[in-house]
């Protein structure tokens, strides 16, 4: 089965007209939700079909009785979602008219969970374990290593890049996947790339076996870097290539990255560990959940993928 160790976080969407400025009120209409990077990958993998396990921190205070309400009525398991005395992660979201948003995320009871808290069995014994960025570093560190030691496919979604992201941790990844922006941070951190000031405009311009050097710098096995509504592309040791996205009419593409993600591992439980079928797979559920509201509300089921990939 699967295995998330990661975030949840209290999503307080607030839509504006126009972005308040420094000392600015403004009023809103407020949308609350259930998000945080780990818990809608969970989402997105229980809800493509995969049995996950996820493991993650919330606080004693009605954020966190909320986040276990939602995982139980998504079938995610709850048992591993450990109360902490720090209060629930939370994101205040501001959207504009032209779709835009700003995003702060106050980590909180994340950031508290620590080895000690991790539960080893599950660990030892998973087929996949994914980590992202909204955790506590070392953390996240060890689950992979652990993990790998044991024989599990490691996957590492480096979101959000932040200087607390020691690149060390790579060494124990088997698959790497960030966005644009993140891989164009990836490139500028790591001494290995050989390129410092990449923009995100640069890797559009890049031809792909250009692109392919640069995964290959980073020492993973896997490097998939998701596109957008350009697909994403896949760097293997002797292979690379390129998957469009499907065409669709996006609603909103929030949370399109945690679809990809949580599909790509969910995939990889259905097609035996085959990593070209589970991107088709991630690329799937990625294109549905871009044609609904939210985040881990707009993860599509196993039925709806299947009769999607039947068109
Ligand atoms: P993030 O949300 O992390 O920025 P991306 O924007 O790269 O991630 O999107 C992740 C994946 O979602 C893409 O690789 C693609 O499969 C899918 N996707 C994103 N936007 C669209 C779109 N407009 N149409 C179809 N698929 C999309």
């Amino acid at each position: 089965r699967v295995v998330i160790v990661g975030s949840y976080v209290q999503d307080l969407a607030f839509y504006v007209e126009a972005f308040p400025g420094p000392g600015d009120c403004v009023l809103a209409e407020l949308r609350p939700g259930a998000g945080g990077k780990g818990f809608n990958q969970a989402v997105a993998a229980t809800r493509a079909g995969a049995p996950t396990l996820f493991v993650g921190a919330i606080g004693q205070d009605s954020a966190g009785a909320h986040a276990r309400e939602f995982a139980r009525r998504n079938g995610v398991q709850t048992e591993f979602i450990l109360k902490k005395k720090e209060p629930t992660g939370a994101a205040s979201i501001a959207v504009n008219h032209a779709g835009q948003n700003q995003i702060m995320v106050a980590l909180g009871a994340n950031l508290a969970l620590h080895v000690r808290d991790l539960p080893v069995r599950p660990l030892a014994a998973a087929d996949v374990v994914l980590c992202q960025a909204e955790s506590d570093m070392k953390t996240a560190a060890h689950v992979l290593r652990v993990a790998r030691r044991h024989g599990a496919v490691t996957v590492f979604n480096p979101a959000p890049m932040h200087p607390g992201v020691d690149l060390a941790i790579l060494r124990h990844v088997e698959v790497l996947i960030p966005n644009e922006a993140e891989f164009v941070s990836l490139v500028n951190r790591s001494p290995r790339s050989g390129v410092k000031n990449f923009t995100v405009e640069a890797l559009h311009r890049l031809a792909p076996d250009r692109l392919h050097t640069l995964c290959r710098s980073f020492n993973v096995p896997i490097v998939i870097v998701t596109l957008g509504a350009r697909g994403c592309f896949v760097s293997q040791p002797d292979v690379y290539a390129r998957v469009q996205a499907h065409e669709v009419d996006p609603v909103d593409t929030a949370g399109a990255g945690d679809a990809f993600v949580g599909g790509f591992a969910a995939g990889l439980v259905k097609f035996n560990k085959n990593i070209i079928e589970a991107v088709h797979f991630a690329n799937a559920v990625a294109a549905l959940a871009v044609t609904q509201h939210g985040t881990a509300p707009a993860m599509p089921t196993a039925r709806e993928i299947a009769r999607f990939l039947r068109r």
